[in-house]
């Protein structure tokens, strides 16, 4: 659990790096690289977010759908979820 703690303290760094954020997801989740590199394909260059959207308003920060209180909480925690629309990993990206 000593990584999970981890990484939950780096979220609050206002601007975080694709690279960072790839880094902490494959940390989490080794497997997630095949849907990470979908994930790119499928948004580079049609959006501002590529794979990974930030969470705001409790909602995705890409689509705007709104994610499960559930889920949230596990976001808070540092844990990686994927959009129920647009299926973008999500994270915190700052304290609301
Ligand atoms: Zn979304």
């Amino acid at each position: 659990m000593s990584k999970l703690k981890e990484i939950s303290m780096n979220v609050d760094s206002k601007v975080i790096r694709e690279e960072e954020l790839i880094e902490r997801l494959l940390e989490q989740h080794p497997s997630a690289k095949v849907t990470l590199e979908r994930l790119r394909i499928r948004f580079e260059g049609r959006s501002t977010h590529g794979a990974f959207a930030p969470i705001k308003n409790k909602g995705c920060g890409a689509c705007n759908v709104t994610i499960a209180s559930g889920r949230l909480q596990l976001a808070r925690m540092g844990v990686f979820i994927n959009c129920a629309n647009c299926s973008r990993f999500l994270y915190i990206a700052s304290a609301d």
